[in-house]
């Protein structure tokens, strides 16, 4: 039984794609996703030997060899411009992780028409570098399982300029209009950390530093969202 998490990153990937899951551990979202017919071929990229070997596992006890390749690689490297990948999906890891890795070997997304991210923290960088790279966000998600929030961030390629503002990239573009329960939770959550953090940096008598006016600067777009 697949995540809901999972599901949902994988309820963005087009029928008949041709999908890369990089970081894919055991590869159950490739493999849910050749089980269901959902894609036509895929990868399952792993950095580390023993994902690798479960993923590799996974795909052999399932019997889907003819539909999906696990490959041991460090992020895009797992994608030859032979595969013909139209979609890559990671989850799982922070926004500055998934931003380095889409970062590191940009040719290797030629071709790649649709992201599907799912940033654990840090997601306003992932919506900065989208925005930078010319992919536009065209839906997105927020749903609470087993006590965790996340976010699911599916963008496609664009060839006119994309910007995003202050707002629309801490918050999403489309959470943010929607403000589901889940939404203001969140952030409500994350209010409170960062008057805490606040709090202690100026009970510490830290100057003003620039950690300190980034916390200030984002409480104030919270409350600008709560209120
Ligand atoms: N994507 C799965 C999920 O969402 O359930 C697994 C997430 S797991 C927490 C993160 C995986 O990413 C680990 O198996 C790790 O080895 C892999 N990983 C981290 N950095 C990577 C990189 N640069 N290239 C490929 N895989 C990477």
């Amino acid at each position: 039984q697949l995540s809901r998490r999972l599901a949902t990153v994988g309820s963005f990937v087009r029928s008949g794609a041709r999908v890369a899951d990089i970081g894919s551990d055991h590869a159950y979202l490739p493999a849910h996703l050749a089980l269901t017919n959902q894609i036509s071929w895929g990868i399952a990229g792993e950095v580390a030997r023993g994902p690798f070997e479960n993923a590799q596992r996974e795909i052999t006890r399932l019997g889907l060899s003819a539909q999906l390749e696990a490959r041991l690689a460090d992020g895009l490297a797992a994608i030859q411009p032979a595969d013909r990948i139209d979609t890559v999906t990671i989850a799982g890891m922070g926004g500055p992780l998934i931003r380095h890795i889409l970062a590191a070997d940009p040719r290797r997304l030629t071709g790649v028409q649709r992201l599907v991210l799912e940033p654990n923290v840090g997601e306003a960088t992932v919506r900065e570098w989208l925005a930078a790279n010319r992919f536009a966000i065209t839906a997105e998600r927020i749903l609470t399982e087993d006590g965790h929030t996340y976010e699911v961030i599916c963008a496609d390629r664009v060839s006119t300029p994309v910007s995003y503002s202050a707002e629309e990239q801490l918050f999403g573009p489309y959470l943010l209009r929607e403000r589901s329960a889940s939404f203001l939770a969140k952030w409500t959550r994350e209010l409170q950390r960062e008057q805490r953090a606040v709090t202690q940096m100026q009970r510490a008598k830290v100057s003003p530093t620039a950690h300190l006016k980034a916390a200030m600067a984002k409480i104030k777009l919270i409350e600008g969202v709560l209120a």
